[in-house]
């Protein structure tokens, strides 16, 4: 790409970003407002120019999906293999592996199953959850607090500690110790060793810093202290440095990130320039209504640049089966010739909630991005491969290349190969397409160094590039988007998730709505179930305290659509108050005269507000406002077909059932 088409297409601020010289930069700025673009534009825009060179870039995010995203689009900007762009893990493996084979030291063991090994090191504890240990162990390490300052530190930051404070700062400790005797290093220790390697050594932090000598880092509200110790070591005294972020999306501080270090980037960097972008280019109007709710309303609210699109719905469903199901059904129905499936996704709070969603729809046939560990690496032919590249010590890039040939070859005799073939040479594509991921963060790549890389960071990474549904959490969805977005199990306990406890870990959870709405571009379903089955253990659910805020938005926009004719809007909201008062305003003899459809319509809202009242609950607990539109468009006279109403699902019929058909019959009759 020229210079000239880097820079096309780009707002006023945007381009002011692309083009800046001189001195660190931050641009904060909300979702979808193009900081990622930016990002982007400026490092090719810059390589074009003849002012950086691109093995010289490294661009810096935090989780692997993010990283990947920044992969494709370097790569569509026509920059290839050549920017080194990672994760801060990845890249510190990377850079520890080169020191390591440099220095003749056998690289330790890294310790990927940290759970057993603490609980080992917990000894029995009845009652006490090793992974709470986990998480308090990592938080400690990411915000560079000691053993010793663990109970002080806990206690400011509202942590609740799953042991009393003094015998866990005591674990802290015996950890600490233990992986040394074993020599085995976890995934923090690599940012702390590669940290450390390059502040003990000028010589080779000089080499490194030369090598990265033009600092990017997307998503900067979600580092932590000890990546941004990693971070200024690579740095040194270069102003190099390029941060964007967005401190409304702050998901990680549970586990020690500081969006703080965003917040006050320019207290400790005078010289830097701000960059504010306002405009959002990703998402409707209505879908920026509805994030603006998720967010209680708070953080300034950005200017739609897409056209209307259709209002976001609420749907209850009667249990978490319905809602994958129902899901399932919406997936398959906004499905088209010129609609992929990869345009449609579905995000949860928690991972174990992908699990009923990913089999239904498997069983409605609609393929879903492999995850984890069932994904092609665990495949024999990519296992086999990969021992082959692993073999390959420092002649990787020649056995990359034969792969390569050999997957062309293959792929050009398509025809004659049986389905199975087919599908073994994807599988080994998709590990091609990892090595060369490796490729763009390892300067000196070699055969152990990918296979280090790929089990130990880009385990559970990989996917087939088939055009599939994308299955995520509200984490892992982070700087993605989809043209259509599912967020189901909007619950009470997912919706904040049960364990945050404090004010600060409330508003997290909030902000992690807010990067789920954020998600979509076109249309938005968000959904819960009144009852979840947990193991084998059905429970009743509650809605998300946050579906209230998000249905009255949805509700004033469905209004604002109307306003353009206030007399309708009058006659409409009277209806739906079900109230009799005269309009504060005469209406002219031109007030468009009231259907029958909408009268059945104020019937049944009046019934939904007496039933809410009585229950104590929103009145979209009840029945959302689609179900009633569907109710009077389909007018059920029996059970059956009340229950194939969607949004009827089996409890409510028992529940409402009756009752529903009883008012229905009465308003036919008054028709
Ligand atoms: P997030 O905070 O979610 O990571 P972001 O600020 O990084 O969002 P991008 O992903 O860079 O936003 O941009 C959102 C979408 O808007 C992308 O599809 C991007 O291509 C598009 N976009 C950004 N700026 C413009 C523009 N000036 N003109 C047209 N499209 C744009
Ligand atoms: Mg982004």
């Amino acid at each position: 790409m020229d210079a000239e088409s880097l820079l096309d297409g780009l707002n006023e601020r945007q381009y002011a970003a692309v083009t800046h010289t001189g001195g660190p930069l931050v641009v904060m700025a909300g979702a979808g407002s193009g900081k990622t673009r930016v990002l982007t534009r400026r490092i090719a825009h810059r390589v074009v120019i003849g002012d950086t060179d691109p093995r010289r870039v490294l661009a810096l995010t935090f989780t692997r999906k993010a990283a990947a995203e920044l992969r494709t689009r370097l790569r569509h900007l026509g920059l290839r293999d050549d920017v080194v762009a990672g994760t801060f893990h990845g890249v510190a493996l990377t850079q520890l592996r080169q020191r390591w084979a440099e220095r003749g030291i056998t690289p330790p063991a890294i310790l990927d199953r940290k759970y057993r090994f603490v609980s080992q090191l917990m000894g029995r504890r009845p009652g006490v959850e090793p992974l709470d240990v986990v998480s308090e162990i990592e938080w400690a390490r990411a915000r560079l607090v000691s053993p010793e300052q663990y109970p002080v530190a806990a206690e400011l930051a509202g942590r609740t500690s799953p042991l009393p404070p003094a015998e866990l700062a005591e674990l802290i400790h015996r950890f600490a110790q233990e992986k040394r005797q074993r020599r085995v290093v976890d995934f923090d220790d690599l940012l702390a060793l590669a940290a450390r390697d390059l502040l003990v050594d000028p010589d080779y932090a000089a080499a490194v810093r030369w090598r990265h000598r033009h600092l990017y880092v997307d998503e900067f509200q979600d580092v932590n202290p000890l990546q941004h110790e990693l971070l200024k070591a690579w740095r040194g005294q270069s102003s190099d440095l390029f941060v964007v972020g967005d401190p409304n999306q702050a998901i990680y501080g549970w586990n020690g990130a500081d969006p703080n270090l965003l917040r006050t980037f320019t207290r400790r960097e005078p010289d830097a320039t701000v960059i504010d972008l306002t405009d959002n280019y990703r998402s409707t109007p209505q879908i920026l209504g509805a994030a603006f709710a998720a967010l209680g309303g708070r953080g300034g609210q950005m200017t739609a640049n897409r056209s209307d699109g259709p209002l976001p719905t609420i749907t209850a469903y009667a249990s978490d089966h319905d809602e994958a199901r129902g899901i399932a059904e919406a997936i398959r129905a906004a499905k088209t010739v010129d609609r992929p499936w990869a345009d449609q996704a579905v995000l949860v709070r928690t991972n174990a909630q992908l699990v009923p969603i990913e089999q239904a729809l498997v069983t409605a046939g609609v393929p879903t991005r492999v995850r984890g560990g069932s994904g092609p690496l665990a495949t024999p032919e990519v296992k086999a491969e990969l021992r082959v590249l692993g073999r390959s010590g420092g002649n990787l890039l020649d056995a990359l290349r034969e792969l390569d040939e050999n997957l062309a070859l293959a792929a050009s005799k398509t025809d004659d190969l049986a389905a199975a073939d087919i599908e073994r040479n994807q599988n080994v594509d998709a590990l091609s397409r990892l090595a060369h991921d490796y490729l763009t963060i390892d300067p000196s790549p070699t055969g152990p160094g990918l296979l280090a890389w790929v089990t130990t960071i880009a385990a559970g990474d990989v996917h087939l590039d088939h055009d599939a549904v994308e299955l995520a959490t509200f984490h892992g969805a982070k700087g993605l988007e989809w043209p259509i977005v599912y967020l189901a199990g909007l619950e009470q306990g997912f919706v904040p998730i049960s364990h945050a406890r404090t004010a600060e870990q409330i508003a997290e959870e909030q902000r992690l709505l807010y990067v789920g709405v954020t998600r979509a571009e076109h249309t938005l379903s968000l959904s819960w179930a009144a009852e979840r089955t947990f193991g084998t253990r059905p429970a009743k659910r509650q809605p998300s305290p946050h579906l209230g805020a998000l249905q009255a938005a949805i509700q004033r926009l469905d209004r604002g659509r109307w306003s353009v004719d206030w007399q309708t809007q009058v006659s409409r909201s009277r209806h739906a108050l079900g109230t009799e008062t005269a309009p504060t305003r005469p209406v002219t003899p031109f007030e468009p005269a009231t259907t029958p459809e909408d009268q059945v319509l104020a019937a049944l809202q009046a019934w939904r507000r007496n039933r809410a009242r009585a229950a104590d609950v929103p009145a979209f607990v009840i029945f959302t406002d689609q179900t009633l539109r569907a109710l009077v468009q389909r007018m059920p006279a029996n059970r059956a077909q009340l229950a194939a109403t969607p949004g009827v699902g089996a409890v409510k019929l028992d529940r409402y059932g009756d009752e529903l058909l009883d008012l229905l019959r009465q308003s036919t009759r008054s028709r």
